[in-house]
């Protein structure tokens, strides 16, 4: 076994962040277990550190910046290859891990890792043309220059439900800009977040360049809001930890990318290829079990279509598999712990309560495991379609005109993801200019690549991943006036 599979696999019992190139418990004492939610048991532990921990990786993350501003775009690149490599070379062992501290079935801990390395190598590759411009100058003795210099330090906090390519996507474009980082994985995930820093370590990436510290964000937010060093941070998480981000950065004025909470709509038109539409939405709404900010939230089918739809997608649903991650197979995966099975479950006997068929999923928890549900007759005012579900519960309801599910797709306050389907050129371009999301699927559900802008409007948040775009995030831009000449 290589040297780097070992250390991988030790993970579970290293219960240490990653700060100025060493791996250390910091301060507290305290340690968060880390529970496989298919079982409940625990795999793992990492240290709750304290705002003194992150103080200290900050002020590490802002030593390294001096020297790593510095580097040539090659010499970043050069490195970041490396990474992206360890990730391809490893993919087995970082799926693995991903699907015992995460739950999702091990194909998709498989795709997901992939999308990391994906981010990471396109970062690697664009850091080469992030181009500054000669402005022609406005008079004979003076040159004008523009140029993109990194941000400085940039805390990552991340999510529970990627783990992995949260990571991959915002450490890979903050470090290939020239950034340092100091990262705060989920306290239920960390440990993809951990293998990402053993295998930065084995690229060769420079000690206090990459920085995990773990614990919990209630606890260590205002660390990182407070610190004048921080100068942005990058955050994918719910709606409300978001703006309280945004409240705490007021006074040290930090960058904010903010990839916040959806309430995607999926919108069937009578002209849609059928076949290709019940597809498009299996895979946003199943995927990781529902609990993707991009997930399919309201489907809304045209009377035309309704039933065929409606039956159609229900023999989907019904045979979809259930079960731990790990086995072969296994399509959906538990939720991410018993509470959210819970929640997601009521809202389920909620909508009952309130007029609406659960035609698919009658049983829908046991311990973390929610049977996909497909739930018809469901109109705007019931719960379940106001709310994020974060779990496989598909709301299907009806509607006549084109203008009518416009509106109803825009009534909400947030605004990620929508798609729809249909084969009229017209519709196409009218729909997708009308409905106000930072991304929309046409006749596609699963839009997210590494080449395009991620991110999106309203209550989910502003900044993007992704693309060039995602890339010059990082960065601020400094004009330089030579006069004299
Ligand atoms: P969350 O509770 O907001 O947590 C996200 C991260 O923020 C975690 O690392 C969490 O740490 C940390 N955190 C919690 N309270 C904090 C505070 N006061 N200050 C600083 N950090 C704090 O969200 P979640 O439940 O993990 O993730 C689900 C949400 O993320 C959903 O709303 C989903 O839509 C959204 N999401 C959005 C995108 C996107 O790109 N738009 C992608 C994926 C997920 P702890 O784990 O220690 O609490």
């Amino acid at each position: 076994m290589s040297d780097v599979r070992s250390r991988l696999e030790a993970v579970f019992a290293l219960n240490s962040g990653f700060i100025g190139g060493e791996w250390t418990a910091g301060g507290s004492g305290r340690t968060i277990e880390v529970l496989d939610p298919a079982s409940g048991e625990r795999i793992g532990a990492t240290p709750a550190m304290d705002a003194r921990d992150v103080d200290r990786a900050v002020g590490v993350a802002h030593e390294a910046f001096r020297e790593w501003r510095r580097t040539s775009a090659k010499e970043r690149s050069v490195l970041l290859r490396r990474w992206r490599d360890l990730l391809e070379e490893h993919v087995e062992t970082l799926a693995r891990i991903l699907t015992l501290e995460q739950g999702k079935p091990l194909q998709e801990a498989r795709n997901e890792t992939l999308q990391s390395m994906a981010y990471i190598e396109f970062f690697a590759e664009e850091c080469r043309r992030l181009y500054g411009e000669t402005i022609p100058a406005n008079t004979r003795d003076r040159r004008l220059l523009v140029q993109r210099e990194p941000l400085g330090v940039v805390g990552v906090i991340s999510p529970w439900n990627f783990p992995s390519a949260m990571i991959g996507r915002k450490a890979g474009a903050a470090l290939a800009a020239g950034c340092t980082v100091v990262a705060k994985p989920a306290a239920e995930t960390p440990l993809s977040a951990l293998a990402l820093a053993i295998l930065a370590e084995e690229a060769g990436i420079p000690a206090g360049v990459f920085n995990v510290v773990t614990g919990s964000g209630g606890e260590l937010g205002a660390a990182f809001t407070a610190n004048p060093l921080v100068t942005k941070i990058s955050f994918t998480g719910s709606t409300p930890v978001g703006k309280r981000l945004a409240r705490e950065s007021a006074d040290t004025l930090k960058h904010l990318s903010l990839e916040l909470g959806g309430s995607a709509p999926f919108i069937v038109f009578d002209d849609a290829d059928l076949e290709l539409a019940v597809r498009g939405a299996m895979a946003s709404k199943f995927r990781n079990a529902g609990q993707t900010c991009v997930a399919t939230n309201r489907i809304f089918v045209q009377r035309g279509i309704a039933d065929a739809f409606a039956t159609r997608f229900a023999e989907e649903v019904r045979a979809l598999r259930v079960g731990s991650g790990v086995e072969d197979g296994v399509q959906i995966g538990p939720l991410i712990n018993e509470s959210a099975a819970a929640q997601v479950s009521e809202m389920v006997s909620r909508a009952r309560e309130q007029g609406a068929e659960v035609v698919v999923g009658d049983d829908p928890r046991t311990g973390a495991f929610v049977q996909p549900t497909v739930v018809t007759g469901v109109t705007d005012e019931m719960d379940l379609v106001n709310h994020e579900i974060f779990g496989p519960i598909a709301p299907i309801s009806v509607f006549d005109t084109d203008d009518e599910v416009i509106e109803r797709a825009n009534a909400t306050p947030y605004g990620l993801s929508s798609y729809f389907y249909t084969n009229d050129y017209r519709r196409i371009v009218r729909v997708s200019e009308s409905l106000q999301y930072g991304m929309v699927g046409v006749n596609e559900s699963l839009t997210t690549t590494e080449v395009a802008p991620f991110g999106g409007i309203k209550d989910s948040g502003y900044g993007r991943e992704g693309s060039h775009y995602g890339l010059e995030e990082y960065t601020q831009l400094k004009f330089i006036c030579i006069g004299g000449l």
